[in-house]
């Protein structure tokens, strides 16, 4: 039987040296790293639910076609499809798309630590406000003046 192993104790450390490490005067998230990773999860659910819903949108286009223009010329059939399904894309996937740019720009500032502060006014954003929406880059008060704005 191989000898209990003993654990060194560690070299004691000057710790006044250590607590006087300069810390960055950067911005931090107002969130807790456990808020930061349920928001984190929700954010790629959603991501996952877009880019399915946008999958199930261009197969349900070409199922739900294909019966009736089925009786059209083989190049006629073709062209309506492309425009359906232009149409279709420039409409809802156009949301879709601005959705996932700010979802994946919101998992970028997960990254950086900066996640839950406004893009604009770097004020931290409501936390009520980003369960409602975890994908926002503004809080409240910007958003209302971007929205007033247009
Ligand atoms: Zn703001």
């Amino acid at each position: 039987m191989p000898g209990s192993r003993k654990k060194k104790n560690a070299v004691s450390k000057n710790k006044t040296s250590e607590s006087l490490e300069t810390k960055p005067v950067k911005k931090a998230s107002p969130l807790t790293p456990e808020e930061v990773n349920l928001y984190k999860s929700s954010l790629v659910q959603k991501k996952k639910e877009l880019i399915s819903s946008i999958s199930n949108l261009s197969e349900s286009v070409i199922d739900s076609t294909s019966g009736e223009l089925s009786t059209l010329p083989q190049h006629l059939a073709d062209a309506a499809i492309n425009t359906y399904e232009n149409y279709v894309s420039l409409n809802l996937a156009e949301e879709t798309a601005n959705l996932l740019r700010d979802i994946d720009s919101c998992l970028q500032k997960i990254q950086e630590g900066v996640y839950g502060l406004c893009e604009n006014c770097t004020k931290p954003i409501l936390k009520k406000r980003l369960k409602v929406v975890p994908y926002t880059r503004l809080c409240i008060d910007c958003q209302h003046a971007e929205e007033s704005n247009k």
